[in-house]
């Protein structure tokens, strides 16, 4: 027996709607996560056809009350009342060995009553994208929600064209967004607000000092700001950060049209839908500010009776997410150069060759990773042949030293350091999909088991994955990525 929750399901009723999922004709495993299982408390000695079922949402587990939770949300700054769950259930929760409770949600289990003409199915494509690109930046060290396990479901769903179904069922410390709070706070609906307050507090584990409400938006800032500067610091490009992939734990939601950039551009988007260039590379800080400024005003009638009291409050909590997000910036970008510490007067190093990135377009993964090897006063071929033009990386390197220097650290200190700050390998874009093209057309997932385990480790130099360091050639550039559903 899997030792479900239902923690959710004790909130105020319109919070959630009773669901089932929707059987599937023949499921088939495509992946399934033991080690996240086994910290779950989930029994993998039981037969796996048992688990089978109740992954592909065939079965429903004793002890697990499936809904689907209600959720608003701000779509590339349009205001939508009513989103939900569309696709997705929550079967319940589990805890870690820690104490720490994670929801269990199926996506792809069927339709609900927030599917809005949608099939409430996931294509077998954006599947596999979600469990690759999810467990590598979990291996990464970046707050994602995790895979436990993969299903084909032997139905095709109708996209485009016909392909292959699957469900994914995912783990998170909460799936509870911005938008869920927008849901409430639209509506009128404070009493919910709080309820929301104080189960998003507890479960992620925050004291709520003397106003709860002002406790979860110090918390949300301040992981906001966190996670964001580790996505600039991989070169993560989530692509679709509306309020309602906004998460509350700090966790990295929602892997749609999400890409790794390869060449360094502040400006790269991906997402087909996003022409405008709102969730670009270096707009993600200002869009997780933008986030932060929809929550807070669904907290208000929370925070102080008094409507400009409560303004005055949040407004002093907004103006420090700037400094925030640029303390961890420095953190994040002040390792990956091997500093000690970064203070403020670092920023303009890590400015510098971020800009000689850019002007000698080079890849963003690869100039990092073999910046290690420039320490000793040399500039390896490895790390010069990246650069189109080497100018500006010629003029930064002698400050590089010169700062290194001022921590007067052993070289082999330093060197070791960025190895656990650059990494090796990343989910590259044209990777993903070279497993996606095998498993959708071909039906083989050697290449998508292949990839599981070469971003296992991703800080590792390996050499039975060295072919997967390198940027894509001309022809499998990925340039656009969509909002696989
Ligand atoms: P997303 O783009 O995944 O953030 O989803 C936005 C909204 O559309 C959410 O309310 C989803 O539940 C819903 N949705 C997306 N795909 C489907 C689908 N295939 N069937 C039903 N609802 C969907
Ligand atoms: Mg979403």
């Amino acid at each position: 027996m899997i030792p479900f929750q239902a923690r959710y399901a004790a909130l105020p009723e319109h919070a959630h709607v009773r669901q089932s999922p929707v059987p599937v004709a023949a499921p088939r495993w495509i992946a399934f996560n033991r080690p996240l299982a086994e910290a779950l408390g989930v029994p993998v000695d039981r037969p796996d056809t048992a688990l089978l079922e109740v992954f592909a949402g065939n079965r429903v587990p004793d002890g697990a009350r499936p809904l689907a939770m209600a959720y608003a949300g701000h779509q590339f700054g349009h205001f939508v009342p009513q989103l939900g769950d569309g696709r997705a259930l929550l079967l319940g929760e589990l805890q870690d060995r820690e104490g720490r409770t994670f929801d269990v949600q199926l996506k792809g289990s069927g339709p609900t009553p927030f599917s809005r003409g949608g099939d409430g199915r996931a294509a077998l494509g954006p599947v596999i994208r979600e469990y690759l690109v999810s467990e590598a930046m979990h291996a990464l060290g970046i707050p994602t929600t995790r895979a436990l396990a993969a299903v084909a479901t032997g139905e095709f769903v109708q996209r485009e064209q016909p392909l292959p179904g699957g469900v994914i069922t995912r783990v998170a410390r909460s799936h509870v967004r911005v938008g869920t709070f927008q849901y409430f706070a639209a509506r009128g609906d404070v009493d919910t607000v709080a309820a929301l307050i104080d189960f998003t507090l507890d479960r992620l584990g925050v004291s709520p000092g003397d106003n709860a409400a002002l406790a979860l938006l110090d918390h949300a800032v301040e992981a906001q700001a966190a996670l964001v500067a580790k996505w600039l610091g991989v070169g993560f490009i989530h692509g679709v950060m509306n309020t309602d992939n906004c998460a509350l734990s700090g966790e990295t939601i929602d892997y749609g049209p999400c890409a790794f950039m390869d060449t360094f551009d502040p400006k790269q988007v991906f997402s087909s839908i996003d022409r405008h260039g709102r969730y670009a590379y270096a707009n993600q800080p200002v869009i997780a500010h933008w986030n932060l400024a929809r929550l807070a005003e669904t907290l208000l009638a929370c925070i102080d009776g008094d409507e400009n009291a409560a303004i005055a409050k949040v407004n002093e909590r907004l103006e420090a997410f700037p400094g925030i997000f640029e303390r961890h910036w420095r953190a994040v970008f002040g390792a990956k150069l091997g500093l000690a510490e970064a203070g403020p007067e670092d920023a303009a190093l890590i400015r510098g060759f971020l800009d000689a990135l850019h002007a000698g377009h080079a890849d963003f993964t690869l100039a990092f990773r073999h910046l290690a090897g420039a320490l000793d006063g040399s500039t390896p071929a490895l790390l010069a042949g990246l650069f189109a033009d080497r100018s500006a990386l010629d003029a930064w390197l002698p400050q590089w030293r010169a700062r290194l220097a001022d921590d007067d650290r052993p070289i082999d200190t330093i060197r070791s350091d960025m190895n656990v700050a650059n990494p090796d390998r990343i989910p590259r874009n044209h990777l993903v999909e070279r497993a996606i093209r095998a498993a959708e057309d071909r039906d083989d997932f050697s290449v998508f088991e292949r990839l599981q385990r070469a971003w296992a480790r991703p800080f590792e130099f390996d050499e039975d994955f060295a072919d997967l360091r390198d940027p894509p050639a001309d022809h499998e550039r990925v340039t656009q990525t969509f909002c696989g559903t």
